[in-house]
């Protein structure tokens, strides 16, 4: 429903502008009332009248673009993308009628230059924005082998308290991934979950059963790394889980099942890595996916 929404947002858009570009095709003939317009060279039409505007909607349409996953529920994604090349089409309407009728009155390019520095700060900051929650964490991240296998869905993670709930519940969380997999719903619960790092098991908790039962990561592994370095995986099955404390384990051996225990709304792999009370950014799997909110990775 919302994604129809959003669609019949993106044909007014589109609608609009073809509507806009007609009319101008009709007027082109017509002489002005108040005599001949002020001149304007095609140098700074075509700058002001066309570019300007056309450059800012494709800012504010890339802005979309990336908004909807990183903000908005995953269901909505397609009147997102819809939304976005919406946006980018109407603007490319507009600039090639603009282009066509070569409007050379210099008060209309002008307020049309106007109108276009504004969508494209709009558009600009909206990319500033953005960029800067994906951006890069500023500590030194930890790569980890991949602890899932196929296609996941990142639903919490990156730097920022807008993309990750885990920031500051507690500080040493700051960098948690929350992982679903992509599918049916209920697709993550008993796929296989591999150790990330090789490294001595330093607690194993297997008897939690259903979500809400003891503390908030459910039934979890957590792995020391020779650095020091805990990584832990949390909300595991039941019974799932395949090492005991102190055992040691190889990167990419299987330990435990993917589950829903400890405080979890669905099946879901946590994961977060600390290292002396502090936090550590994660780089996931072969290609080093820093995962943020929305992202969908197939590892
Ligand atoms: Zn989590």
């Amino acid at each position: 429903m919302a994604n129809i929404l959003i669609i019949l947002v993106a044909l007014l858009f589109i609608g609009s502008a073809v509507f806009r570009a007609l009319k101008r095709k009709t007027e082109a003939g017509e002489e002005p009332e108040n005599g001949p317009p002020e001149e304007v060279e095609p140098g700074p039409y075509l700058l002001f009248g066309v570019l300007l505007p056309f450059l800012g909607g494709c800012a504010v349409a890339y802005a979309v673009w990336a908004f909807f996953p990183l903000f908005v529920s995953a269901a909505v994604l397609l009147g997102g993308r819809v939304l976005a090349v919406g946006i980018a089409l109407a603007s490319a309407v507009d600039a090639f009628a603009a282009f066509r009728k070569r409007d050379s009155d210099a008060k209309a390019v002008r307020r049309k230059g106007i109108a276009g520095a504004v969508v494209l700060l709009c558009g600009l900051a909206g990319v500033g924005f953005i960029s800067h929650v994906r951006g890069a964490p500023s500590e030194t991240p930890l790569r980890l082998k991949s602890p899932v296998q196929g296609e996941w869905r990142v639903v919490a993670g990156g730097k920022s308290y807008l993309t990750n709930y885990h920031r500051g519940r507690p500080s040493a969380q700051n960098y948690a991934v929350d992982l679903v997999k992509v599918g049916a719903p209920d697709a993550s619960l008993g796929a296989p979950v591999f150790a990330p790092v090789s490294g001595t098991i330093q607690n194993a908790v297997n008897t939690r059963r259903e979500a809400g039962d003891g503390a908030a990561e459910g039934n979890l592994v957590v792995i020391q790394a020779p650095d020091g370095t805990e990584i832990l995986l949390g909300h595991l099955m039941e019974g799932s889980i395949r090492v005991k404390r102190g055992d040691t384990v190889e990167a990419g051996q299987e330990i435990a099942a993917c589950g829903g225990t400890g405080s979890a709304v669905e099946p879901h792999l946590h994961v977060h890595a600390e290292r002396g009370g502090q936090a550590v950014p994660l780089l996931l799997g072969a290609r080093g996916v820093f995962a943020v909110r929305g992202d969908v990775v197939r590892f």
